[in-house]
């Protein structure tokens, strides 16, 4: 035994020995799988007896060139299964009575599918005659030995699966059988020797020197040791297969966490119809009812269930087939939830009446049913509010938001599934991955159509507004992973007959055909699918979003406010709990019919020139903020002052030169040529190598009074008419891009000497508060100079994070930001969560701001508001409130509730 532990036993054998070494909290060890199937046999539930090695022993077969298993590991391994073979009373590869057992992948975080295992491993020529002898049972003993052939060399040897599927095909073409539980014990024997065939056939002898036998030929090992230690391997390498990459990056999960591998003592659902295999929930992973709900298969072994081969029966059907095993069942999930004290997925099997239990863990759900079960927990006294608002994951109720069919639309429905993953989706019909991550680069919508999806799907699963497939239950690959990402997906439209070669599905019984590019729309919540594309609308928040959120509202300290720039968004974000608006935008304002009013105030050759365009823009200047004003009633706006280069308002200069050019050649027009070749001139004489390092923000400010002075009178002149009709509004004037503390003292008396104007002359006089983004490092690091003339900094974390990197957003995220993800010389995009050194100068100007003006209020309205860790962070830095759009509103409470009880939490730990 070398020092290191790498391998832990777990279960009850035969021999009434339970030696079980680990338990739940284990799984950066153990691996999610190995640390429930130990918690499992700790609890005394029937678990099939085995053993897993290390997620650590996994990231030491990676650190050796070429990867090997560690020294030590293989004798480990082999203690163990002796071990395992007493607990047992069989032998590996044994000529009389057989152990079998499955290799199973397992990491510490859930990647369902992502992964390899074998099945039935410790079969061959021999011991084969030898579960016949002890079954009795010929025709299952055979169709597990090509099932281990089929997945071995799959999953080991990396031979296509296709090659297996089409034999079994002809097989059944050949027999007349339907299904490929008609075929015989002798057509399974002739199989396994086709299969065999397959293996010599498809290995390269390089590849694997220790299958070549005496003849010089690749045979499918018989040696159960050396099977072992292949697909031990296999699974070890399964860790780094392109499928799991993808699933790591998507679900920001690090890679040097290692799977662990699970050899576990097989159980068999295929013997016959007393035995049967299935998958459940101990409630609805769709909506969260309190309910058992899962799909079961008779005679057939683990992955036939989620494969869609067979069509499932309902899990509540369960006991009227088992009665023995159903009752069994439906208590052990009753144990299950008190002591997960929350919902958990399970992997059952069934043998000759008798009830395994193969896996559990606390299920993936959605965000619906994420609210539901916590509400209905909370409500049963199994956990507390507090552990509700806790266990909501922020990100999730993103899917909450998702779009629906507009209830008044009409459509025609021309198939109807099951209602896996919630939100409608429209997009045009593509029947690959490879099609959809196609078409997504082209810019287009699409809804991935598939028989069944698998693993290999995930890139366009992801690439996809939306998943349809004609197979498959809810608990299929398709619906679980759909669900995990929050996209809408219905499954099992069994009506869809999909060609996915032609490019073509057949709706049965209607004459129905969709061909590639077709527009269709689909219904996660419903499980409805129609032709064309439905109007979408905006969905209704139910009670459990609400509830959920007003608890959340009860812990947090954190206030959260919309960036909105229209007063709907405004109403939006009311509606999702905002408590003001941190960001009004007032360049959306200048663009529209409004661009040639603005032109005209640029290309103005002095102050006179730009007074009637002002008097314009004034105007309506002025109706905007009434409205945004009116919407946000009693609570904060902050409007931001113009702040991007004035040349976004002009045309472009390549455009204007064609103009001219064209002008030049006909003659046609002299005056309007020169009046074109005047702008282009100007155009480029404002031509700026840096604009977002130019003339901008404040700058325009002191360059431009007028134009700073004319919003100032708008938002004024608006807040008074409100006032004088009784309302009651709360703007504040915010000045961009400050560096240094005498723009803001500038701009701040220009301002403050407008409001007082207007507010003389409407009679009307109450406190406007002004205040300057915080969004380049210097203003930063003279915040205590630049906080006595400001009543409040609002950090612009987006510029920010530009300027302290030196980074140019959109260039970098197309063009290296990725590469710096992936070699990890960046944790994760600084545009999206806050990076840390961003926020050291966050929390430094807090600081010194404080010191010279105790009363400044603190807030962020960069996109980083409505990001959950990044709201965390402001949380911890002490921040009044956080911004963000109108949509993240909600997540933003709640992840600000979550910082608050997580500091609670630790605070009591530290007593
Ligand atoms: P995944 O992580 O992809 O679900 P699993 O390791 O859970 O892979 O195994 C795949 C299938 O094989 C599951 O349905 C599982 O229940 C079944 N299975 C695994 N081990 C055994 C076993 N020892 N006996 C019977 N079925 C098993
Ligand atoms: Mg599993
Ligand atoms: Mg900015």
């Amino acid at each position: 035994m070398s020092s290191e532990k790498r391998v832990y036993a777990f279960g009850r054998g035969v021999n009434g020995v339970n030696r079980t070494e680990g338990n739940r909290g284990m799984k950066m060890i153990l691996g999610g799988k190995g640390a429930n199937l130990a918690e499992m046999a700790n609890m005394g539930l029937p678990v099939p007896p085995g053993f897993t090695i290390s997620c650590q022993a996994c990231m030491e077969y990676y650190n050796s060139t070429p990867p090997a298993l560690p020294a030590g590991l293989p004798e480990d391994i082999a203690e163990y299964v002796t071990e395992l073979e007493t607990k047992m009373g069989k032998r590996l590869g044994d000529s009389s009575d057989p152990l079998l057992v499955s290799v199973r992948s397992g990491s510490p975080f859930s990647m369902p599918g992502m992964m390899d295992t074998v099945l039935n491993l410790g079969l061959n020529d021999v011991s084969i005659q030898g579960l016949i002898a002890q079954t009795g049972n010929v025709r299952f003993a055979w169709d597990s030995y090509r099932r281990f052939i089929q997945m071995f060399s799959k999953v080991v040897l990396d031979v296509e699966g296709l090659e297996f599927e089409n034999a079994i095909t002809s097989m059944k073409n050949a027999r007349g059988a339907q299904s490929d539980t008609d075929l015989s014990a002798d057509d399974l024997e002739q199989l396994v020797a086709t299969f065999k065939d397959i293996v010599a056939e498809h290995v390269e002898a390089d590849a694997f020197p220790e299958l070549v036998g005496a003849d010089g030929r690749v045979a499918f090992p018989q040696d159960s040791s050396t099977q072992l230690r292949l697909a031990i391997e296999a699974v070890f390498r399964s860790w780094m297969n392109d499928r799991a990459v993808v699933y790591r990056k998507m679900e920001k999960i690090p890679d040097d966490l290692g799977t662990a591998v699970n050899v576990q003592s097989m159980v068999f659902g295929n013997k016959g119809e007393t035995s049967a295999t299935g998958v459940a929930f101990t409630r609805n992973p769709a909506d969260g009812t309190k309910e058992y709900y899962g799909d079961f298969l008779t005679n057939a072994q683990g992955e036939d269930v989620v494969a869609g081969i067979r069509n499932t029966s309902p899990l509540h059907d369960l006991p009227a087939v088992f009665p023995e095993a159903g009752a069994e069942l439906w208590q052990i999930f009753e144990t299950l939830e008190q002591h997960y004290r929350d919902m958990c997925d399970i992997e059952f099997t069934i043998e000759q009446g008798k009830l395994w239990m193969l896996q559990t863990r606390v299920g993936k759900r959605t965000a619906r049913a994420a609210l539901r079960v916590a509400i209905d927990m909370v409500g049963e006294g199994l956990i507390t509010k507090e552990e509700a608002v806790l266990r909501i994951d922020p990100a999730q109720l993103d899917q909450l938001l998702h779009p629906q069919f507009d209830p008044t639309a009409d459509y025609d429905v021309i198939a109807k599934g099951l209602n896996a993953s919630p939100g409608a989706a429209v997009g045009e019909v593509v029947f690959s991955s490879a099609d959809a991550v196609d078409a997504k680069a082209a810019g287009r919508k699409v809804i991935l159509v598939r028989w069944e999806t698998t693993p290999d799907d995930l890139r366009g699963m992801v690439a996809a507004q939306g998943i349809l497939t004609s197979h498959g239950g809810k608990t299929s690959h398709a619906a679980v992973v759909a669900r995990g990402m929050g996209k809408p997906c219905v499954c099992g439209a069994e009506k869809l007959k999909i060609d996915a070669a032609s490019k073509v599905a057949r709706v049965a019984g209607s004459g129905v055909e969709l061909h590639e590019g077709d527009m269709i729309s689909i219904d996660g919540t419903t499980g409805i699918v129609v032709l064309g594309a439905v109007q979408l609308v905006e969905p209704k928040v139910t009670g459990d979003f609400d509830t959920v959120l007003g608890w959340a509202d009860e812990y947090r300290r954190l206030g959260v406010r919309a960036n909105a720039d229209t007063p709907d968004d405004a109403e939006l974000g009311r509606k999702f709990g905002a408590e003001g608006i941190g960001l009004a935008r007032t360049e959306h304002m200048f663009l529209g019919d409004r661009k040639q009013i603005v032109q005209d105030m640029i290309i103005a050759e002095d102050e006179a020139g730009r007074l009637a365009p002002l008097a314009q823009l004034l105007k309506v200047q002025t109706e905007d903020f009434l409205g945004i004003l009116a919407a946000m009633d009693g609570l904060p706006v902050t409007v931001r002052l113009l702040d991007p280069p004035l040349h976004e308002f002009l045309d472009s200069p390549r455009d204007l030169a064609v103009e001219v050019a064209k002008l030049e050649c006909t003659g046609a027009d002299p005056a309007l040529l020169a009046s074109k070749k005047k702008l282009l001139a100007l155009v480029d004489s404002m031509h700026e190598q840096n604009p977002m390092l130019g003339l901008r923000g404040c700058r325009l400010g002191i360059m431009f009074p007028e134009i700073y002075g004319m919003q100032v009178r708008a938002i004024t002149l608006a807040a008074c008419q409100l006032k004088k009709a009784g309302r009651d509004p709360r703007a504040e004037i915010m000045i961009p891009l400050v560096s240094v503390v005498a723009e803001l003292e500038t701009l701040r008396a220009e301002s403050e000497k407008i409001v007082a104007e207007v507010q003389s002359e409407q009679g009307c006089v109450f406190d406007i508060p002004i205040g300057t983004m915080i969004e380049l490092p210097r203003a930063a690091l003279t915040a205590d100079e630049i906080a006595k003339v400001a009543d409040f900094f609002s950090f612009g974390t987006n510029d920010l994070t530009q300027t302290t990197f030196g980074f140019s957003r959109d260039d970098i995220e197309a063009m290296f930001l990725p590469r710096y993800l992936e070699r990890k010389i960046l944790p994760r995009n600084p545009f999206e969560t806050i990076d840390s050194g961003v926020a050291k100068l966050v929390k430094m100007a807090c600081e010194l701001g404080r010191e010279t003006n105790p009363k400044i209020h603190l807030g962020v309205c960069g996109e980083h508001g409505g990001d959950p860790d990044s709201v965390k962070i402001f949380h911890a830095i002490g921040l009044s409130y956080v911004s963000c759009s109108p949509y993240r509103v909600p997540l933003a409470r709640l992840a600000a509730a979550q910082a608050a009880l997580a500091e609670k939490i630790a605070g009591s730990d530290n007593r």
